[in-house]
């Protein structure tokens, strides 16, 4: 999909009204003083960005504005850093890709290194939003806080929650306190781990939760506490992607279902997938349809990883199937998507089932 022109913003009056009796907030874009952090906002679209073709109505069209009129659109930004856009992509996050992936993490790798920057923020659509925290927790080097943020109503709705929700994510990234913490994703006054976090429900504006570890902390205001480390490697501590790649492994995920047969595992082989993660049924399970298609699979080389579609709790080895003689991965408790990402980055180094087990149970 082609990237949305971006257009000049026209929020609700009350938001237009708060952003001009700000006269700082029409300097963003240009680096401002020099005693304030400095945070970069990387943009790539989603409803954040959304615009609907008149206010109150119900549809819209995800990355709409540009990441400028996004930074505008909040008041006060410049009393927490000194804020500086860029637009890396404008499109909703079902088209994320790892093209756009790749970019942004070159991007942040960069910014990682530069003196002049404090900390990264990534405007992001919320479908996938955790599937590129966690891309970027396994590929990003540094301690400097990377922060993903989006929101649930687009930037023209009643009640939009993208300046706020932007705001919090910049003080995040503009805070000492986020050091060395890896990805994080901030949302409704929730500050998340990008390994832990996933989207609950389609249209809640409380839709990102952590359901196995909890969340890694709260920002009210503008004003972050953590409550928790985050336990798995990642970003300084990550082994991946140095240097990072030019194109990513393909990796496929097939959802089991009752009476599945084993159609689309062939389909994902013949399609030369090498990678298949299984988006099973209670704890990584399936038909024995598709278990037999797997087992097919792995003893052809692809590399085959059960997760599973419940949302939360864990994948553990052994258990109702036999992993050490079908050749298969537990994905512990990374639900499909994130285990999609991980075995990308695993294929990367090897095709090794013992080793990519290894990195399940330690990223
Ligand atoms: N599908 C859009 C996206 O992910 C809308 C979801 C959102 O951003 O909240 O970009």
């Amino acid at each position: 999909m082609t990237a949305a022109p971006a257009r000049s913003l026209a929020l609700p009056s009350a938001f237009l009204a708060a952003a001009l009796s700000f006269p700082a907030a029409a300097q963003v874009g240009q680096k401002l003083a020099t005693d304030r952090p400095n945070v970069t906002i990387l943009a790539t679209g989603g409803t954040i960005a959304g615009a609907q073709p008149k206010p109150g109505e119900v549809g819209y069209k995800a990355g709409s504005f540009s990441v400028e009129s996004l930074i505008r659109a909040v008041p006060g930004m410049e009393k927490i850093a000194a804020v500086t856009g860029e637009q890396i992509a404008n499109i909703g996050s079902q088209d994320m890709n790892d093209a756009v992936w790749l970019k942004l993490a070159r991007r942040a790798n960069e910014l990682q290194k530069d003196p002049n920057v404090n900390g990264i923020v990534v405007t992001h659509g919320t479908d996938t939003m955790e599937e590129t925290a966690y891309f970027l927790d396994l590929v990003v080097k540094g301690d400097k806080p990377v922060v993903l943020v989006g929101s649930m109503r687009p930037a023209t709705a009643i009640s939009a929650d993208g300046p706020m929700n932007l705001y919090n994510a910049t003080s995040v990234a503009a805070s000492l306190a986020a050091w060395g913490r890896g990805v994080l994703v901030v949302m409704n006054d929730d500050i998340h781990y990008a390994r832990e976090v996933t989207k609950s429900n389609t249209t809640s504006l409380q839709t990102f939760v952590s359901p196995d570890r909890g969340r890694a902390g709260a920002v009210l205001f503008g004003k972050p506490t953590f409550y928790a480390k985050p336990i798995e490697r990642h970003t300084s501590g990550s082994t991946f992607a140095v240097p990072l790649p030019d194109k990513l492994p393909a990796v496929l995920v097939v959802y089991s279902h009752a009476n599945a047969g084993r159609e689309l595992v062939d389909a994902a082989v013949a399609a030369g997938a090498q990678g298949i993660v299984l988006a099973g049924v209670g704890d990584g399970n399936a038909t024995a349809a598709i278990i037999d298609g797997l087992a097919a699979a792995a003893r052809k080389g692809v590399v085959v990883v059960r997760s599973s579609r419940v949302g939360s709790g864990t994948v553990a080895r052994n258990v109702e199937l036999d992993d050490d003689k079908l050749g298969f991965v537990a994905g512990r408790d990374l639900e499909p998507g994130k285990a999609r990402v991980l075995l990308q980055q695993a294929l990367t180094k090897t095709r090794d089932v013992v080793q990519i087990q290894k990195y399940f149970d330690e990223y």
